[in-house]
């Protein structure tokens, strides 16, 4: 597979091609690596349309590594909720916090320092080199897995261990293969090209720059490449909630910072077969589990990349205060519990909460929450 001609034939149509292809994005207009690390982190598992309008609030609130290392983590997930995958906001406060102890408050140019940072690993690492800069390093995400499992005919699960070090050795020659085409732009234009023509379905091989190059292409097999191993079904589980008012305010809980959405708001939540099953688990929150009714005729579904989940929503209108509850009562996985107006947290909101908070709203008042903290943003890989 190695041909250096071909490489740097490869190399040099990719970045006349980006040239006049590239779409005008907000991280495409400056060469700050602490901006291009935020934009590489949000596009993981999320398409671009869904990140601009989180990248530009975010960097609004936090301009620089240090703002970020500062602020309080409830802070960060606010301005997080909606995009999912909520273990990737975390990291990024780690690593900023690390970059403090460790690199003055600067995002490292070294490769190897910044794989040593929380939640960046192969493919964050180059990116961020390659593109803020412009070190010679590879990138692999979904989208250049395609391009070089078609350009090269990889026969193997594009997901394998065999194909990825193909793609991984062939991305490292490509990076260097023409000395004219610079890392940023050989890296960008690949992903690019997977972006934008070289789609799961359909690439629009009649445009690609690399036509003639791609074996994929001459031996007209492009709709059957790459090969994806069949995933596993998410595990269905039954979830029941209970959503308690009490005066316009709801009882919420915060999810420990470690699991599945760490660090979010929720009306408590538990994986049980009924809600008669559920009720011991609502206990520990102090207000009369007895007043719970269910209130969803059929469960709500709530699909996350693992589990399918159902979730039955059980609801209560108290008109006595209940005791507020102490933090070392709750049981597992929350942290803390709140009565709070919904409104006011509605950026530390999941998505499954503001729809479980949809389907029991306050009886007194209607519900209004962010549309865009309802949507989440799931996808298996990198989105375009
Ligand atoms: S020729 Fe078609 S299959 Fe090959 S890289 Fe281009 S778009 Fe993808």
């Amino acid at each position: 597979m190695r041909n250096p001609d071909r490489d740097a034939q490869i190399a040099h149509n990719l970045a006349v091609w980006f040239g006049r292809a590239a779409r005008d994005l907000p991280w495409r207009r400056t060469r700050d690596p602490y901006r291009i690390w935020l934009s590489e982190v949000m596009l993981q598992q999320t398409r671009v349309d869904t990140v601009i309008p989180y990248y530009e609030r975010f960097l609004e609130r936090f301009p620089t590594v240090r703002a970020l290392a500062e602020a309080n983590l409830d802070d960060v997930l606010a301005l997080w909720a909606g995009l999912g995958y909520y273990s990737r906001a975390r990291s990024l406060q780690r690593a900023a916090q690390q970059m403090v102890e460790r690199h003055n408050a600067e995002v490292p140019r070294d490769p190897a320092a910044l794989r040593d940072l929380a939640g960046i690993g192969p493919y964050t690492a180059g990116a961020v080199s390659s593109i803020a800069f412009n070190l010679p390093e590879p990138l692999v995400d979904g989208n250049v897995a395609r391009v070089l499992a078609r350009v090269h005919k990889v026969e193997s699960d594009i997901k394998s261990p065999e194909a990825q070090e193909i793609f991984w050795q062939s991305a490292a020659r490509l990076v260097r293969a023409d000395p004219a085409v610079p890392p940023s732009v050989l890296n960008q234009a690949l992903m690019e090209l997977g972006a934008l023509l070289c789609t799961p379905t359909r690439p629009a091989c009649g445009m690609c720059p690399l036509e003639k190059l791609c074996k994929a292409r001459i031996e007209n097999i492009t709709e059957t490449l790459p090969i994806t191993a069949p995933r596993a079904k998410p595990k269905p589980a039954n979830i029941v909630s209970a959503v308690v008012w009490h005066a316009g305010k709801v009882l919420l809980a915060r999810r420990k910072a470690q699991g599945l959405f760490g660090g979010m708001w929720e009306p408590p939540l538990f994986e049980a077969a009924s809600l008669e099953n559920a009720r011991p688990f609502f206990e520990p929150f102090l207000f009369p589990v007895t007043e719970l009714r269910i209130v969803t005729r059929k469960p709500l579904r709530h699909v996350l990349s693992h589990r399918s989940l159902a979730v039955h929503v059980a609801a209560a209108a108290l008109s006595t205060p209940p005791p507020e509850t102490t933090f070392t009562q709750l049981p597992d996985p929350y942290d803390r519990s709140e009565w709070a107006a919904p409104a006011t947290l509605a950026g530390g909101l999941s998505a499954l909460a503001i729809k479980i908070l949809g389907a029991a709203p306050d009886p007194g008042a209607p519900l209004v929450l962010s549309p865009s903290a309802a949507k989440p943003a799931r996808a298996s890989h990198r989105k375009t």
